[in-house]
Parts: structure tokens; C-alpha cells; sequence
């Protein structure tokens, strides 16, 4: 399909694809194409934050022209445009080669509630969407027929600003579609609306937009139309905003309208797959429209479950999304009175088979639907298979029907231009086409040290750079005193040992073991031959009191002088800031607590640019960490919290003190931390041969997709609890 586009309308003839370039984000992991955007104006580009529809907006006529006629950058935007095509066109990718049985003509719809793929398009708030985001990516690159299916929330999520308390203040983000590459969908008569789904005693109109990934192109559905009660129209505003009705009625709008829609566009998918329970109702409406054909209810059952693929992502019970009786019936009894799924059904599949709460429980109602279920990494697979054995009573844990994924990163999305131009030279230039074969990994260590710590030096600059730009757009717009400045790292310098701490503000994740023993701290920062620095980003949840005080506390750090300003704040963290810092800090610092963690990412994304991990062992890091490609925190063996975190806390003080700090500034005979480029190249290696998306993709390809794809019903016996 190509809709025809107008955002940017008077490109010359001899540079039309730009447009075709600006509206399909593969220019986002392909190096040629991010070069040739860069060319079109450098300055331009470092100020929209790398966004080419609104470079190419902005951008003077005048440059244009010249642009048109420069012979380099002609033939750089000659060659990009031809990769652009062959890799629209290519039809012996990965899936192909592996799966020549099954068909490609049937997609798998992958539902997740937030996608991660560009800062300018700020429809997602962490982890989970950007882990969307990078398997839609890989999936392109795989050649696995995928589409995505969310929401478009037309305020995003929340700009982070600290007040002059160093409280966070959320405010809506800076959102238009204009300035992004979205092309609204209008249904086949020229209407807005292509469907409607019963919400509460009304029905809402669904509008649809296309965003493209390389060959996935992802739909987002918007309830913002003219068509819609104003209440309902504002359903699809703000990702995670508003109460526990207005949750459900998102949900309800991504699972039952994100099936409509599809159905509305004649789009038919061969399977389909729940990115975390959020998106559990696509299982529902699938069911119902099998028992509107006559199908009974055990075998509509059985053939949504043979499609079907779920994802959980979460160890922590209370993380899971359960909705009161009363607010279900206000949402969905219109839907039960148009039949034939009744009310009674309805609440059988969102029980908790321990627990008699009488609430709609969206996991249970995903891992009953679905035969493929799966956690995120090997330990969050067990955790998993113990949380839900009450379904399958009698069984062993070990039994449990429950799989494992572990999670990975787009590695040409975040592994810095830097690093790549490295690999090339020890690699040659294709091999990113052969990222899969861990023996190339094996020849990480024949990259040249002083390059690699040269190429890290530069990308510390960077992130230095980046810290002062932003402390100075923050100046003018709204701070009054000069602490802040200092607060955003303004006064961090380049040699310091630098560690990054960038996460959701979540409890779980212990921001504040730093600072539990604030003079160790201070020795360890301030120390005047081997000084140490910190830089803290994340967002808390807006209604988590609790963590937004936990980022007061470090924000009060950050202005606190007897630190000398070797703490800082980096506000408003997203991909962009995101980027910036596993790209660019010295070591990558994560401290979940044993085993809440599912996965993890950020540490991946920061080894891949040759930034070890320090980090407890969860998640990822329970099977990621080789023992010289960073550092573990052993599991504390603890009675409670407060003792697990006392170990904890003194493990990491003393791997700092004793051999991160020391490492780092060890230097040998070359004037080079000789040691530590060991481990940075280690962690490279790992990273790259083990925790990629397309490793990942790879696995629910052969796992799930292909099977599912085929019709192969699993032999797996559904949940009886
Ligand atoms: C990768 C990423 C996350 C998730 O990181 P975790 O290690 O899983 O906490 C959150 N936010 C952004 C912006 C990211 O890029």
C-alpha cells in the first residue's frame, strides 16, 4: 500500500524520495540513510532531534536546491534510495529461507498497548515499548509478515519537568502528527470512522493511522474523531492517564477495536500475539465473533488458542491489570447485550483461579486464550510458571506450559555509528547481515584498543555536550537559580569514572541504594585521584508518590555541594536522551530487586557500545553476565527487604571501590585502561551474539509464529483452574 502523502509538499523532482525516507523509520537503523539526513542541514537535524519529517519541513528551499545539484549528496541519496527499495522488495530474507512452508500472505498482528520507535513519537513510556518497538524493527529485517497494532495517544505521554522543589511536574508532550511520519487511514467510502466497538452505553467511532517500520507497518487507533461524544474522544489521548474505567476502556478500544479495525481494513492475520495482558480482549472479540458463526464454546476456545501467542512481562503480582466488577459491567455490558458471548463467560476467562476477588484479571484471561505463552527471560520464565501453576492443578513448576524469550535490542537502532565503522573494519561491511553467527562475535577482540577507547571518549563527549545543551534550553525557558545547572550536569568533566543510572522511577528498581550510606557515597564520588560521577534520568508513574519522592532525594543531591557537583539529573528521559546516555557513560548501573526484574534492556543497549553492566543478578543479567563482561551483585540470601537491601548495598559499594574505580583508572603501558577495554569488548561480544532482537524474533518465529502460521494446533492442554 502507498497512501499518497502531502506533509512534504514541495520537494523537487530529482529529491521526491526524501519524502518516501522521512515517512518510513527505517531510516532509523540504516547508517547511510541517517547520514544523508544529517547532510541534508547538520544544525537542522541536531535541533528537531534527528526528526526528517520536521527537517524536511523546516528546511529552506534555497538548501533544497542546492541539494539537488551537489553531486555527493546525490549520489549518497542515490544509494540509500536504492537500499531503500531492495529492502522493500527483498524476498529472500531469514523467515523466508527458514519457513519456505509457511505462508506470508496471512500477518501476525502483534497488539501492545505502547510502541517505542522514534523520540518523536512519544506513544510509549518505557521498557515495554520500546521492546515493541525494536521487534517490529527486527522483524523488517527478518522478513517475518508482522504487523503492529496500538493506540495513538495524541497527548502522549508526560514531558518531565522538576519544579523549583525538584518535583515532578508532568505536562502533555508536544504532539503533531504533521511532524511525524503517521498517515491517517480513511475507510473505503472517505470516512474517518472504519469501525465502531460498544463502550460503556455508547458506541465508539475507531479511526485508524499507518506508521512504517522498514516492511512493518504498524496501525494506531484513535478515537478522536467528530463522530465521538467528547468523553470518548479524549479514550486515546494519554498513554497510561486517568483512572481504572478509563484503562479499561483503552484496552477495550485496543483489543476488540484493534480486531475491528484490522477486519475494517480487509486485513486477515494468520496469527496473533499479546504484548503483555494489556491487549487480552483481541483474544476475547476473536472468541466472539466464532460463537456469532455457530461454533460452540469449547472449540471457539480451542481455535483462538491455536493462533494465538501471549507475552507476560511482569514477576511482580500487583503488576498485573485486574478490573472491578463494577467498572467491567459499566464498560462492557452493552457488548455482552449484543451477544453471543454473555456475561457470565465474559468473567470466566478474566478469573483468578487462586484468588476469589471477582475482578478481571487481563494475565489469566491472556494465558487461558492463548497456547503459546511465554515470559521474558529464563528466570522470569520460572518465576512465571510458579505464579500461575494454580491453573494446571497437580503440576510441577517445572511443567507448567509456559515458555521463555528472553528479551533483546534492535542492535542497529542502538548500537552507536561509532562502534559499527570498528566492526566494519574487523568484519568487513556486510557483516550486520550476519549479525546471528556468534563466531564473527568471537573477533570483538581483535578490534584496535586505542580505537575502541577513543571512539568511547568521543561518545562521553557527547553525552557531555548533550547535558550542557540541555541545561541550556532548561535555562532560558523556565529555571531561576544557577543550582540547577550544576543539577543537570553542567558540571561534570570528562575523565571521571561516569556511571549511568536511567530508569523508571519504580521502587523495585532501588534508586536510592546509592544513597543509602550518603558518606561512602560521598568518598566514593569525591575522591581527588580517582573521582567518580553519576548521572540519574528517568520518569516516575505519575500517581507514584513514592518514587517521584525517591527522585526529589536524588534531585536534592544533585544541588548538594559537598557532592561538588559529581551528581546530576538528566530530565525528560526518552529514546533520545536514552541514546545519548548508554552511548555514552562508562558503566551501565542496574539494581532491581531479586526477582523482580523480568528482563531488563537498558543494560543490553549499553553493552552493545561497549558499556558494562553492573548490575544484580535478574533478569537478563541471571544469564546474561559471563563473569568478564561486567559485574554482578551475587543474590543476597536475606529474610526480608530491608536485609536484602543492607547486602545489596554493601556488594555494590565494595565491587565499586574495589574494582570498578580501580580498573578504570589503571592505565597501562599504551596510557590506556588496558583492562577495562578487555571487559568492554567482552561485553560487546555477549551482547551482540546473545541479546538481539533478532535472535529474539528468530525464537518466537521457529517457537510460535511459524506453528501458529501453519494451523499446527498445539498438543499443550489448556488451563483447568
Ligand atoms: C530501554 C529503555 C527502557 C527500559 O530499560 P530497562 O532496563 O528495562 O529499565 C526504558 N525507557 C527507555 C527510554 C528506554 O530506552
Amino acid at each position: 500500500m502507498t497512501e499518497e502523502s502531502n506533509k512534504i509538499p514541495y520537494l523537487p523532482e530529482r529529491l521526491k524520495g526524501l519524502e518516501r525516507i522521512a515517512l518510513n523509520l527505517w531510516w532509523r537503523w540504516n547508517r547511510r540513510a541517517r547520514r544523508m539526513l544529517k547532510a541534508v542541514d547538520p544544525m537542522l537535524w541536531s535541533a528537531t532531534r534527528h526528526n526528517p519529517v520536521a527537517l524536511l519541513r523546516r528546511v529552506t528551499p534555497g538548501r533544497i536546491a542546492h541539494l539537488s545539484t551537489d553531486p555527493d549528496f546525490l549520489a549518497l541519496y542515490d544509494s540509500v534510495m536504492g537500499e531503500f527499495e531492495a529492502m522493500l522488495a527483498r524476498e529472500d530474507t531469514w523467515f523466508a529461507t527458514e519457513h519456505p512452508d509457511v505462508s506470508r500472505d496471512r500477518p501476525v498482528a502483534y497488539f501492545c498497548a505502547e510502541f517505542g520507535l522514534h523520540n518523536s513519537i512519544p506513544i510509549y513510556s518505557g521498557g515495554l515499548g520500546v521492546l515493541a518497538g525494536d521487534h517490529c524493527k527486527a522483524a523488517s529485517d527478518q522478513g517475518v509478515p508482522l504487523i503492529g497494532v496500538g493506540l495513538l495517544y495524541s497527548k502522549g505521554y508526560f514531558d518531565q519537568k522538576l519544579n523549583l522543589e525538584g518535583w515532578q511536574e508532568d505536562s502533555d508532550e508536544v504532539f503533531d502528527p504533521e511532524n511525524m511520519p503517521l498517515v491517517r487511514l480513511p475507510a473505503p467510502d472517505g470516512q474517518l470512522s472504519l469501525t465502531t466497538v460498544m463502550t460503556g452505553d455508547r458506541p465508539v467511532h475507531l479511526g485508524a493511522w499507518s506508521l512504517d517500520a522498514g516492511r512493518v507497518r504498524i496501525y494506531l487507533l484513535d478515537t478522536n474523531l467528530e463522530e465521538n461524544h467528547e468523553e470518548d474522544r479524549e479514550l486515546t489521548y494519554k498513554l497510561y492517564g486517568g483512572g481504572r474505567e478509563h484503562r479499561l476502556k483503552q484496552e477495550w478500544i485496543l483489543g476488540v477495536g484493534g480486531v475491528r479495525v484490522l477486519r475494517a481494513l480487509g486485513i486477515t492475520p494468520g496469527a496473533w500475539h499479546a504484548n503483555e495482558g494489556h491487549a487480552s480482549f483481541m483474544m476475547v472479540e476473536r472468541l466472539r465473533e466464532q460463537l456469532a458463526e455457530g461454533v460452540s464454546m469449547a472449540d471457539a476456545t480451542t481455535a483462538v488458542r491455536a493462533n494465538t501467542v501471549f507475552t507476560t512481562h511482569t514477576p511482580v503480582p500487583a503488576g498485573h491489570d485486574m478490573f472491578e466488577p463494577e467498572i467491567v459491567d459499566a464498560v462492557c455490558s452493552d457488548y455482552w447485550a449484543e451477544g453471543p458471548l454473555d456475561r457470565a463467560a465474559f468473567v470466566a476467562l478474566g478469573r483468578h483461579p487462586e484468588l476469589d476477588h471477582g475482578r478481571f484479571h487481563m494475565t489469566a484471561a491472556g494465558i487461558r486464550l492463548a497456547a503459546r505463552v511465554n515470559g521474558v527471560s529464563r528466570r522470569h520464565r520460572r518465576v512465571t510458571q510458579e505464579l500461575w501453576m494454580s491453573l494446571w492443578p497437580g503440576r510441577e513448576p517445572g511443567r507448567i506450559p509456559i515458555g521463555g524469550v528472553t528479551n533483546g535490542v534492535h542492535l542497529a537502532s542502538w548500537m552507536s555509528h561509532r562502534v559499527m565503522e570498528l566492526l566494519d573494519e574487523v568484519l568487513g561491511p556486510v557483516w550486520e547481515d550476519d549479525a546471528d553467527d556468534p563466531a564473527i562475535w568471537d573477533r570483538v577482540a581483535e578490534v584496535d584498543d586505542a580505537a575502541l577507547w577513543a571512539a568511547h571518549v568521543r561518545m562521553k563527549g557527547t553525552l557531555l555536550d548533550f547535558c550542557r545543551e540541555q541545561a541550556r534550553s532548561r535555562w532560558i525557558e523556565l529555571w531561576k537559580e544557577a543550582a540547577h545547572l550544576a543539577g543537570a550536569g553542567t558540571l561534570l568533566s570528562p575523565e571521571p569514572l561516569t556511571i549511568g543510572f536511567a530508569r523508571r522511577f519504580a521502587t523495585y528498581k532501588r534508586a536510592n541504594l546509592l544513597f543509602r550510606d550518603e558518606g561512602r557515597l560521598r568518598r566514593l564520588l569525591t575522591d581527588i585521584k580517582r573521582p567518580v560521577q553519576i548521572i540519574f534520568a528517568g520518569k516516575a508513574h505519575p500517581a507514584d508518590d513514592e518514587a517521584k519522592r525517591t527522585m526529589q532525594r536524588v534531585w536534592q543531591l544533585t544541588r548538594d555541594t559537598s557532592f561538588e557537583g559529581r551528581i546530576a539529573f538528566l530530565e525528560d528521559y526518552e529514546l533520545h536522551v536514552a541514546h545519548r546516555l548508554v552511548q555514552g557513560v562508562d558503566v551501565w548501573l542496574n539494581l532491581p530487586r531479586v526477582p523482580l526484574e523480568a528482563s531488563g534492556t537498558s543494560g543490553m543497549k549499553a553493552a552493545l557500545n561497549g558499556v558494562p553492566q553492573l548490575s544484580t543478578l535478574d533478569g537478563w543479567w541471571a544469564e546474561g553476565f559471563s563473569g568478564e563482561n561486567g559485574w554482578a551483585i551475587p543474590v543476597a540470601d536475606a529474610e526480608s527487604e530491608d536485609e536484602a537491601d543492607a547486602l545489596d548495598h554493601e556488594n555494590l559499594f565494595k565491587i565499586l571501590e574495589r574494582e570498578v574505580v580501580p580498573l578504570y583508572y589503571r592505565l597501562d603501558e599504551r596510557g590506556l585502561p588496558g583492562g577495562w577495554v578487555r571487559i568492554m569488548k567482552e561485553a560487546i561480544k555477549v551482547a551482540g551474539s546473545k541479546f538481539t532482537t533478532a535472535r529474539m524474533v528468530r525464537e518466537y518465529a521457529d517457537q510460535y509464529y511459524a506453528p501458529a502460521l501453519s494451523g499446527k494446533v498445539e498438543g499443550d492442554d489448556p488451563p483447568e483452574g
